[in-house]
């Protein structure tokens, strides 16, 4: 029997993307009949005529399938929608505007006959991408790195081959607040690092604006390490320690010199910084607590209201 090859494609605001998606993947999918192809497009509540263009694609050719999400869920749950609907043996992740060149496919399907379960392809070149974006997004890896010790690479995104294990595993995962890019590395297997060249955009724009990704960020940490709250537990300590020998200082200090009224400016920065330190510690156990409060809602992760051939 042949092996069945699954590729997800999250759409969000992609009509015209799309089209020139699937005539790239048509030929691809024509040229390696050996496999059995499925193609999920997951729109997630588009504004545009994303739907009607899945519509049209599945009408097409029967490969094709579609999941309309009740509204715009992010990319994350978007991606979870298109895992539980797979069928194939393994599912190939890319976005939808053809950055992720479908060239790289046949390539990761060799990796993954060689017994590969995570083929994941890291960019070589970031494309076009402002300079700020590109050092923060360094930064913020290294950090992430720095205090989890599971490693999160930085340049590798969403394109990747998982094996079967690989996608029942992450189904698994329900959490709501999703940060998937951590998942892949959570959840282990055998990988298999290939390269390619990002291109830019076909149409449209990107969606990820500095605040998404921001919120992308806090929500990679949150996910994915305590070490914030281990850190201010450290920061109280020392704050603590620095304010006991202080506290020996002016009592032997009055005590000698019988120093009476004076030292403001000392009393103002002490009482600042600590206001500023306990709101610091405050705001990260808030972090963390807001995820608790979404988890414990238990809600679906992503609604469907339409979906056809999946
Ligand atoms: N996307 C999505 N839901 C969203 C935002 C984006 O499904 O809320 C999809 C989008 O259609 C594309 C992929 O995620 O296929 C990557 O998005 P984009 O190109 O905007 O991000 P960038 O490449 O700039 O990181
Ligand atoms: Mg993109």
């Amino acid at each position: 029997m042949k092996k069945k090859v699954s590729i997800l494609v999250p759409c969000y605001n992609e009509q015209q993307s799309l089209p020139l998606l699937y005539e790239q993947l048509k030929q691809l999918m024509d040229n390696n009949s050996q496999y059995d192809w499925e193609l999920i497009l997951v729109d997630d509540g588009s504004k545009d005529a994303t739907l009607a263009a899945c519509k049209s694609l599945r009408a097409a050719d029967d490969r094709v399938c579609y999941i309309s999400l009740s509204r715009n869920f992010g990319k994350e749950k978007a991606m979870l929608a298109g895992f539980d609907h797979a069928s194939g043996d393994c599912l190939v992740i890319m976005d939808a505007d053809l950055q992720h060149p479908p060239h790289v496919i046949p390539e990761m399907l060799q990796h993954w006959e060689d017994g590969f379960e995570d083929v994941y392809a890291k960019r070589n070149d970031r494309g076009k991408e402002s300079w700020l974006r590109r050092k923060l997004s360094l930064a913020y890896y290294k950090m992430l790195q720095k205090s989890t010790n599971i490693d999160i690479l930085p340049n590798v995104g969403d394109f990747r081959l998982l094996d079967r294990k690989c996608i029942d595993a992450l189904k698994n995962m329900r959490e709501s607040e999703r940060y998937t890019k951590g998942l892949y590395c959570w959840i282990g297997f055998k990988k298999k690092e290939i390269t390619f060249d990002q291109a830019d955009r076909v149409a449209g724009k990107s969606s990820f604006n500095f605040f998404k990704l921001m919120n992308l960020a806090v929500s990679g940490i949150t996910s994915y390490t305590v070490a914030p709250l281990r850190i201010s537990t450290v920061l109280g300590f020392i704050v603590s320690i620095c304010a006991f020998i202080y506290m020996i200082y002016v009592l032997i200090k009055t005590c000698i010199m019988g120093d009476p009224v004076q030292g403001f400016p000392t009393l103002v920065i002490l009482i600042l910084f600590l206001g500023g330190v306990q709101l610091l510690s405050i705001g990260i156990i808030g972090e963390y607590l807001a995820r608790i409060y979404q988890e414990s809602k238990r809600r679906p992760v992503y609604i469907i209201s339409e979906k056809e051939g999946c």
